[in-house]
């Protein structure tokens, strides 16, 4: 063993234990819950030993770093998940790879794009980001929708051709009421899923936590989580 890969295995057995520990807590089964690495800022040499330790799903959030480490990896079973935000020009580029997740593109325009995930032949899984600090009709620090522009947002996803609606993801508000209050975030995500789920019965995929707070995201019922320093080390700047 490498050490890079002694370094990453005992990174992914911590991460392991914790995501254990907080299903059990939580009365979920493992299963329940599926662990994506973000792999934004690390080669692709780092994902080929992450898939030799078990990993099937990373996600990255800037296509231009994305798809060229997808290329390098393409002879691996991967899942690979977009967790940026998203021209319109750049959908089907990451169609290319990602048979898996993004989160809401920018405006609702861009969730129609001109049948770019239909021209390659598959559906892309869209999660609407939901911005838990936004205001309603607003836009959040760090990307998403308020949750009252969840519908709207759901309806462009669902009329695009090529785009299949997944369900919804979050990033746990730095400002605001929620900040600080991960749980309560997390809670209040699963609540407008459960709302969604109430028309759009397939959107069942809740994705939310990260390194430092997978743990409430499992206690409040998430699909998936999302974690990348924790696996991989501290990013040397903010991918
Ligand atoms: C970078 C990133 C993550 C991973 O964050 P860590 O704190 O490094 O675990 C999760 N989700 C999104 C959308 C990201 O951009």
């Amino acid at each position: 063993m490498t050490d890079r890969t002694s370094e990453l295995a005992e990174n992914l057995a911590r991460v392991e234990e914790r995501i254990g520990a907080a299903c059990a807590a939580a009365g979920r089964a493992r299963e329940e819950v599926t662990l994506i690495v973000v792999t934004k800022t690390y080669p692709a040499s780092d994902v080929r030993i992450l898939h030799g330790l078990g990993v099937r799903n990373v996600a990255e959030n800037r296509d231009q770093d994305a798809a060229p480490k997808a290329a390098a990896c393409a002879d691996l079973d991967l899942t690979w998940h977009f967790v940026g935000q998203l021209q319109t020009n750049k959908v089907r580029s990451v169609v290319g790879y990602a048979l898996g997740v993004l989160p809401g593109p920018r405006r609702t325009r861009s969730a129609a794009p001109p049948g770019a995930a239909e021209r390659e032949g598959r559906e892309l899984g869209c999660l609407l980001q939901v911005a838990l600090d936004a205001g309603s009709g607003e836009r959040g620090d760090r990307g998403g929708v308020a949750p009252d522009g969840i519908e709207e947002l759901a309806a462009a996803v669902e009329a695009a051709p090529g785009l299949r609606l997944g369900g919804l993801m979050t990033v746990a508000p730095l400002a605001g009421p929620y900040a600080g209050r991960q749980r309560a975030a997390f809670d209040r995500l699963m609540d407008l899923s459960t709302a969604l789920r109430v028309t759009r019965p397939a959107a069942n995929m809740v994705s939310a936590g990260m390194s430092a707070d997978l743990e409430q995201a499992v206690a409040a019922g998430a699909t998936h989580v999302r974690v990348g320093t924790a696996v991989l080390g501290v990013r040397p700047k903010l991918g």
